[in-house]
């Protein structure tokens, strides 16, 4: 169905994250008939070019971005067709008449849907909306965009939603968590409650643990200034990880609505054990890369990288408890880093051992029932259970795998989490973003880990690039006899 039309502003319109996903996601609802005639894009940057110069940069980045099998050159001239140019450092008050002469001219009227996608530093937030609303360019109905990183701590944060929220309604605001449009994560929700076999047993009376990795093969490459500021707890756990950890812990919500379900992620990031100094000394673990073989190829370390001795993890593993009627005593074990052997996002809900062992004498290894909910790349879902080993011998027990892969199951493409999100925007629909309440209570769980690990004593532990990270990292989960499962 195609959205409303409207004016899709992107403020870093030249930068590499509107070049390389938005563009590319914005063609690709284009090709499938979803963006409608009167549909503009106004790319806002600092960048000395024009209309026709802005549209040569997206021609490039769309050939290089969206596999040449979904090119199809009479889209790609409309797309272009769309697109504008607005050069404008935010910051210079007296330029932004630019924008509004933009806004304000041609087919659109202050009836079309605005959006305000700020691809830029979150230091600039403030300044964008600021200036939005005393350009008179704020109408009911423009929405605003915010990226991550969402403030660099509780203080921070707050003051990005503060300043972000005298301008725009909270049913206004889109925290991406592009985590939250992937379609197996969606698919999560879908699994737990449209179906009646798994939710009996989601609890702590059936489920041992749950694991979620999101591991990375890559280093910190270009991002390293950024990086070296943040480190995986900041850049990964606090949002990507945690959210992860809300849908697969929360309360079936009452209707798929935006606010019953951010509703019950705000509950379950409430019920986190919170961490006391001597919790994050024992159930938190901090790592950093050092020279390795990744991929087959020699890679430097994180130090060589960055090009100085740093203290910022590029590795974190913890262990927490949602501490609630359901999930009383259940481990849930994070895990995610940079310079580990695969890019791989992965869930895994281990449910305990069947209460009588009826096979006492059978041969073969057992195993307890895991549900892997792969999040990236090859989406899918995995079950493995206990099976009998045919023949005519005893009874010999064999570990199999009931298999979902999205790609042999629905065939075609599996649409990238943009351009779900982006469309969601246009139309209004919060339910996949964060809300305020649920960033802040985020930072308000990590705050502890940040405040012990910035203590000068606290160093990293080195693991060598290509590897599943510290061993202390294998000892957090080892104490409680249980151990880091393959992703699959
Ligand atoms: P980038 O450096 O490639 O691009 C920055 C863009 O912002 C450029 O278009 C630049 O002209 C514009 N810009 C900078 N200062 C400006 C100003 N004062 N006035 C007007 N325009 C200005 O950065 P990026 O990688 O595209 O990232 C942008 C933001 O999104 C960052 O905060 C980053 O942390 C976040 N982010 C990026 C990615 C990604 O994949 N690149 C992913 C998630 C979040």
């Amino acid at each position: 169905t195609p959205v409303d039309a409207c004016d899709f502003t992107v403020f870093g319109g030249t930068g590499d994250l509107a070049l390389r996903k938005l563009l590319p996601a914005l063609y690709l609802r284009d090709r499938d008939g979803q963006l409608p005639e009167g549909f503009r894009v106004i790319g806002v940057s600092r960048a000395d070019v024009d209309d026709d110069g802005y549209r040569a940069l997206v021609a490039d980045a769309l050939r290089e971005h969206v596999v040449a099998e979904d090119l199809d050159a009479a889209v790609v001239e409309r797309l272009l067709d769309r697109l504008h140019h607005v050069t404008l450092d935010v910051a210079d008050v007296a330029a932004w008449h630019q924008l509004h002469d933009r806004l304000k001219d041609g087919a659109a009227s202050d009836d079309v849907i605005r959006v305000f996608y700020l691809a830029v530093a979150p230091g600039l937030f403030g300044t964008i909306c600021e200036h939005l609303d005393e350009a008179g360019l704020v109408t009911e109905r423009s929405r605003v965009v915010l990226e991550k990183p969402m403030g660099t701590d509780l203080a921070t944060a707050q003051q990005v939603n503060a300043s972000v929220g005298r301008v725009f309604e909270e049913s206004s605001i889109f925290r991406i968590d592009h985590y939250l449009g992937k379609e197996s994560v969606q698919n999560l929700l879908v699994t737990r409650f449209a179906n009646t076999f798994l939710e009996p047993l989601w609890n702590s009376r059936w489920v041992d643990h749950v694991q979620i990795t999101v591991s990375e093969s890559i280093g910190v490459g270009e991002r390293g200034s950024y990086y070296d500021r943040s480190g995986a707890l900041r850049d990964m756990v606090q949002n990507h990880l945690l959210q992860l950890l809300c849908l697969v812990a929360m309360e079936p919500p009452t209707y798929v609505d935006r606010e019953t379900v951010r509703d019950e992620k705000l509950k379950v990031l409430q019920a986190l054990r919170p961490m006391t100094p001597e919790l994050v000394d024992r159930d938190t673990v901090a790592g950093q890369y050092t020279a390795g073989l990744c991929d087959g190829s020699p890679a430097s370390s994180y130090a060589d990288e960055v090009g100085h001795a740093s203290s910022t993890e590029t590795f974190v593993a913890l262990r927490t408890e949602v501490q609630n009627w359901r999930w009383a005593g259940v481990p849930f074990y994070l895990r995610t880093g940079k310079r580990m052997p695969e890019r791989v996002s992965e869930i895994v809900v281990v449910f305990k051992e069947p209460p009588h062992a009826m096979f006492p004498h059978s041969e073969g290894p057992t195993e307890p029932n895991r549900l892997h909910i792969r999040v990236q790349p090859d989406e899918g879902m995995r079950l493995h259970m206990t099976a009998k080993e045919p023949g005519p011998g005893g009874i010999r027990l064999r570990p199999v795998s009931l298999d979902l892969s999205y790609a042999t199951a629905f065939g075609g493409r599996s649409p990238d989490a943009y351009e779900r999100l982006l469309m969601d925007v246009v139309r209004g629909n919060t339910t996949l973003f964060m809300r305020r309440d649920e960033v802040e209570a985020a930072w308000t769980w990590v705050a502890p880990i940040l405040e012990r690990w910035s203590q000068p004593s606290h160093r990293p532990r080195k693991y060598p690039a290509g590897t599943h990270g510290p061993v202390a990292a294998v000892t957090l989960i080892e104490r409680d006899g249980r151990s880091w499962q393959e992703t699959e």
